[in-house]
């Protein structure tokens, strides 16, 4: 080997939640990881909170757990005891109870920006984790045993694997020349945070409309972070209000339910796409979060799949060092791939079909819902199937890496 090419086992393209659990995840099986990520995510904030929020649901909770973010997170994190979804065209809708399944909470609110912080602080006794920052690939070697890189510093890198973990506008799956399947909703995510008159108790509430979900999501010190998904035409003039002006619409839009919206933070406007790779594998490379695939969040479960990935792909790699693989070879990472497939279809499915559902203009449709709703409202079994599916408690998934 070249003098000045450092090999190590393991390189993550990409610094975000997702790839910073993976490399938590290896911190303890003696492999050399390196994470290369471009720049310091910055929180952007609103109300004083960052304004990017994800839903962990319970099981990826633990997950956390496992890798010893959590206790960096729990004090900041809101937990969500309950959910509210309806309709504006029926009343009644349906309530989620996490007492329903036993559990204390359905999942928990947290900032990106503290998740992400959470994650490295898991990292900083390790010493086979490099993380690395600001810093990106300049030129990539495919080969066959290994991947060769160098980074922008110069600085030069062989490893059997290399992860994308890059985001949804993935630089390496790019580099890999795999291309993506792609839905354009035409619809945009304005997100902000907000103070409702009536606390929220840990409820979180979800309103279909016409033009898409509206999210009032529980955070701490009684704030609420909003999801409002709307077609762009709308929610560029959403988007061009003034906050008083944007208030109204809210409280017109969301109703009496916290009483009046009282105080709304800075906004931002994210354009809303699925996506999935048309390969999560190649030899040598795997993808993994949003660089896999990429959702609606009307169920807030994106992150959830990423960090399922992460766990899934870093448990695939111990094993095959215990066993004596190449764990850079598609036998190893086929076994990643097929362990994730069922999950990330059922859920990128199961978004587009709800999509469809509450946005399409089709007249049975709204009866439809209603009757759905009422269904499993009154369907004991069925409703408890779904709250302990979502929670994703019971996937093949560890919670620790063994
Ligand atoms: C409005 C909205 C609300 C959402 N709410 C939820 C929710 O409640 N729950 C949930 O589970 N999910 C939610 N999601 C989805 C969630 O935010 C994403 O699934 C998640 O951010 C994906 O994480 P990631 O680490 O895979 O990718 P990213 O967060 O995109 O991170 C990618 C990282 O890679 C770095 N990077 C990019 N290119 C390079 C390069 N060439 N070299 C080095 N580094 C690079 C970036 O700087 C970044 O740090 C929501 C999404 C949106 C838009």
């Amino acid at each position: 080997m070249n003098q000045g090419i450092e090999h190590v086992d393991v390189v993550i393209v990409g610094g975000g939640m997702v790839g910073l659990a993976c490399a938590s995840a290896l911190k303890g099986s003696g492999l050399q990881v390196v994470v290369i990520e471009r720049c310091e995510a910055q929180p952007f904030e609103s109300l004083g909170m960052d304004c990017r929020v994800s839903a962990i649901v319970l099981g990826n909770q633990r997950i956390l757990e496992g890798l010893g973010a959590w206790q960096y997170l729990q004090a900041d994190a809101q937990a969500m005891h309950s959910m509210k979804i309806w309709d504006d065209q029926h009343a009644g809708g349906i309530r989620f109870d996490a007492d329903e399944i036993a559990e204390d909470a359905l999942g928990y609110l947290v900032e990106n920006s503290r998740l992400q912080a959470a994650l490295k602080r898991s990292l900083l006794h390790s010493d086979t984790v490099q993380y690395l920052c600001p810093a990106s690939i300049e030129h990539i070697d495919w080969l066959s045993d290994r991947v060769k890189m160098t980074l922008d510093d110069g600085h030069q890198f062989s490893t059997p694997l290399i992860v994308g973990a890059d985001g949804a506008r993935s630089w390496l799956r790019e580099q890999a020349d795999i291309g993506v399947y792609a839905r354009d909703y035409k619809q945009k995510a304005i997100v902000a945070n907000v103070r409702p008159l009536i606390p929220h108790h840990g409820v979180a509430f979800q309103r279909f409309t016409p033009s898409g979900p509206l999210a009032m999501l529980p955070m701490k010190d009684g704030l609420c972070s909003i999801v409002w998904s709307q077609f762009n035409e709308e929610a560029e003039q959403l988007m061009a209000l003034d906050d008083v002006g944007f208030k109204e619409a809210l409280n017109m839009t969301f109703g009496p339910v916290l009483g009046r919206i009282e105080e709304v933070g800075r906004r931002a406007a994210f354009p809303l796409k699925a996506q999935l790779a048309m390969h999560l594998v190649r030899p040598r490379l795997a993808l993994i979060g949003d660089a896999a695939h990429s959702i609606h969040p009307l169920a807030g479960l994106g992150v959830n799949l990423g960090l399922r990935d992460a766990m899934v792909l870093a448990q695939e790699i111990v094993d095959a060092k215990k066993y004596g693989e190449d764990w850079g070879e598609l036998s190893v990472l086929n076994r990643y791939m097929k362990l994730r497939m069922p999950d990330v279809l059922t859920v990128m499915g199961s978004m587009e079909g709800f999509h469809r559902l509450f946005t399409s203009p089709m007249p049975a449709l709204p009866l439809l819902r209603g009757l759905g709703m009422k269904a499993m409202g009154n369907t004991g079994v069925l409703k408890h199937l779904l709250m302990k599916n979502s929670a994703g408690l019971h996937l093949p998934v560890p919670k620790q890496i063994s």
